[in-house]
């Protein structure tokens, strides 16, 4: 039906890190519209088949009764989960917390949060376990998510700044696309790509996957990438160019260091080797490397085939190095741009809300950053111990060292890998709260207490997209129930820590009576933007009023800066590093973990659908989102399907060290030999699966491993050796 709208809001799509405006209509409390806000600039009206059915969720959440709508205690794991009064249950939470640290001390609690959550949620959530709590083990799902991409910008620029923007799509000459089906994962930046490649046609497109996915089949050069063997790739393309005179040695000279060392490691990815290595024809990186080099315009759009990688900082950093080589950077077109995947995992980095990471992208590392902070904050110190990121948290619980774990916004139970540890976990954690807008996820089934939490068309605050622009996110309708804001919960978590560990609170600084002094989100927005002070993303010359007359902007934006940010870094060739001067990484290529052998033999890849969103707690509720891709399936090449006398709709086994699944087999076409599919999404209510202990587990994270890269600690979910067996 059509609805009369009573009320328009201006908000932001809450799925993936594009970033686009919408306008939700309302009536009497009740969503009952959405589209495109055609002012902003993601997206100018247009919004995917995920975004412009969020009316539609919305109510579906409503008629299938899957938002968790009051606070629920289970008194008994495996029980019945009973209602418990608000004021009783965070009396409960901080107890029990409080007696953890208490009898453990700091280190034996942890938190695991979202890159779904707002800039405002993180900021409080970080300043209440670094600040308060006196712990860094808080880590979030963007680990799974860019923490290779913040590691590699760092290891090279500087700094954690995407810096190009979309525009740029519009002034390369060639677009260069890695590790990333942006057709389905990012759908309204390939339109954008679409429509620069009408008005351009002279612009280039290479893409390089494993699949030949949507978006490769866009591609005027596809290189058919092995697994994991993208340092090798970006190597040897740099080889090319090097032989070939299309680096630009006056860039090198005035503004990079350490092009030497880099030269010495390339020297042995000779095209024959690096086609031998990566199963790409010399004759395609030749074409690939002439199409980058010299003085083209060139724009690398990157995701999670270079992020979920036990070698995912090094693939970042060699990526990065071809611009530094090329002067490709701070240029009309030109530049490496990380494509986030999700909302905001950009401002959980900006607010420093990750286990080694500090406020206003400060490091834990550094003494000096944590002074600042401390004294931003006004506590006496942030703890130098470094905090466990996602899945040393959960293997730490799995061990019984931690004894409590906070989450929030997020599923673990579904979307970690190595499943059987992370149940384990969850098993053996004294005290588990689930702070959550959805009632029907995994990890829920685990939580001794559940708390309900506030989710889009409700929510209100900022977030941050893939190109640095933050956008408000308004509320259309009251809170679902007795939900609340996440910010507002962890600001009551924080005040009750504080009575019951009063000698924390003695040791403030003078005139801070509580570190959670909030009203509203501006508050919490507004001692962020402080902290943003001189710093490379320095927010000081912007507020909510700037962004509700001006719109979405782009950090930086400093104090006097005008009424705009910043479109592009690094224009100037200076780079926020001691000496200003952008760093190669003269790195080594080292194949992915487990590699494949006759036991198990085919290498499992895992992603997105076009038209589903994480674990499906949101889209899984509305069937339209079902007619692209219906049920779960393994992608298998046809040969290897030949070989195993299966036919499409076949039900098979795939089986890693970890755990199994049981799943039909079919053929896309986008499989290489040797290599299978599975989308992330499916849970236990799609896909049967077990572990050496016969447990029931989720999905595909059941059969994936917890291997990571040694700098960023982002899991290596884009390969796991596999075998699969007819049933
Ligand atoms: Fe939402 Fe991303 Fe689709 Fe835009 S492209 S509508 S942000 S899911």
């Amino acid at each position: 039906p059509i609805h009369p709208v009573s009320q328009q809001t201006r908000s932001t799509c809450p799925y993936c890190g594009t970033g686009c405006g919408v306008l939700i209509g309302s009536v009497g409390g009740q969503i009952v519209s959405v589209q495109g806000d055609p002012e902003h600039p993601a997206n100018f009206g247009r919004l995917c088949t995920k975004g412009s059915t969020l009316h539609l969720t919305a109510a579906a959440s409503v008629t299938q009764q899957t938002r968790l709508l009051r606070p629920l205690h289970r008194a008994q794991r495996g029980g019945e989960a009973q209602p418990i009064a608000w004021d009783a249950a965070m009396a409960m939470a901080a107890e029990r917390f409080a007696d953890v640290i208490r009898r453990h001390g700091p280190q034996a609690v942890g938190f695991y949060g979202s890159g779904q959550l707002l800039t405002e949620d993180y900021y409080v959530l970080n300043k209440l376990v670094k600040g308060l709590v006196g712990t860094n083990n808080l880590d979030t799902n963007s680990r799974l998510c860019m923490s290779s991409a913040v590691a590699g910008y760092k290891a090279t620029l500087g700094s954690d700044a995407p810096p190009a923007c979309y525009e740029d799509f519009d002034h390369a000459e060639t677009l260069f696309i890695v590790g990333a089906n942006t057709a389905w994962a990012h759908p309204i930046l390939f339109r954008r790509i679409e429509d620069a490649r009408a008005a351009r046609p002279s612009q280039k497109l290479i893409v390089a996957d494993p699949r030949r996915t949507e978006t490769a089949d866009m591609a005027d050069l596809y290189l058919p990438i092995r697994p994991g063997s993208d340092v090798a790739l970006f190597h040897g393309l740099l080889h090319i160019m090097l032989a070939e005179n299309l680096v630009d040695h006056g860039y090198i000279a005035r503004h990079t260091q350490g092009f030497e060392a880099l030269q010495a490691v390339v020297a042995a990815h000779t095209p024959a080797a690096v086609a031998e290595t990566c199963g790409i024809p010399v004759a395609d990186l030749l074409q690939a490397a002439r199409w980058m080099g010299g003085h083209t315009p060139t724009l690398s759009l990157y995701c999670q085939g270079l992020n979920q990688s036990s070698r995912g900082t090094d693939k970042n950093a060699a990526l990065i190095n071809l611009h530094l080589a090329t002067g490709q950077i701070g240029k009309p077109g030109a530049g490496p741009f990380s494509l986030t995947g999700q909302p905001n995992a950009m401002g959980g980095r900006e607010v420093g809300g990750m286990a080694n990471l500090l406020s206003a992208h400060r490091d834990l590392g550094n003494a000096q950053h944590r002074e600042e902070v401390a004294a931003l904050w006004g506590v006496p110190e942030v703890p130098a111990q470094p905090g466990l990121t996602a899945v040393e948290m959960f293997e730490a619980a799995a061990r019984g060292e931690l004894k409590a774990l906070w989450i929030a916004c997020t599923n673990p139970a579904q979307s970690m890998p190595d499943q059987a540890t992370v149940r384990r976990a969850l098993e053996r954690a004294e005290f588990v709260v689930v702070q959550e807008a959805f009632a029907t996820t995994a990890t829920c089934d685990y939580a001794d207490l559940l708390l309900p939490a506030t989710t889009w068309g409700e929510k209100d605050g900022t977030v941050t997209n893939s190109e640095r622009r933050i956008s408000r996110v308004r509320p259309a309708v009251p809170p679902a129930g007795e939900a609340r804001h996440d910010w507002a919960i962890f600001t009551e978590l924080g005040r009750r820590l504080e009575a019951l560990l009063p000698e924390r609170v003695a040791a403030y600084r003078p005139g801070v009576g509580t570190l959670f002094p909030y009203a509203a989100p501006e508050s919490v927005w507004l001692e962020h933007r402080e902290s943003t002070r001189g710093r490379d993303l320095d927010i000081t010359g912007l507020s909510y009023a700037l962004l509700d007359t001006a719109g979405p902007q782009q950090w930086p934006l400093p104090e006097g800066g005008g009424s705009h940010g910043q479109q592009r870094l690094y224009a100037d060739g200076r780079f926020p590093t001691a000496d200003g001067r952008a760093k190669f990484a003269a790195v080594a290529f080292v194949p992915p973990k487990e590699a494949a052998d006759a036991e198990y033999p085919f290498s499992l890849n895992t992603g997105r659908l076009r038209d589903q969103w994480h674990g499906m707690s949101r889209t899984g509720t509305l069937g339209r989102l079902f007619g692209h891709v219906s049920e779960p399936a393994v992608d298998v090449h046809p040969d290897d399907m030949q070989r195993l006398g299966l036919t499409d709709g076949d039900l098979v086994r795939v089986r890693s060290r970890r755990g199994e699944v049981l799943i039909p087999a079919l053929t896309s076409g986008a499989q290489m030999p040797g290599q299978v599919h599975i989308a992330m999404h499916w849970g236990s209510e799609f896909l049967s699966g077990r572990d050496a202990g016969g447990e029931r587990l989720q999905g595909v994270n059941a059969l994936t491993q917890p291997a990571f890269c040694p700098t960023s600690k982002q899991p290596e979910l884009k390969h796991a050796a596999v075998a699969i067996e007819p049933v």
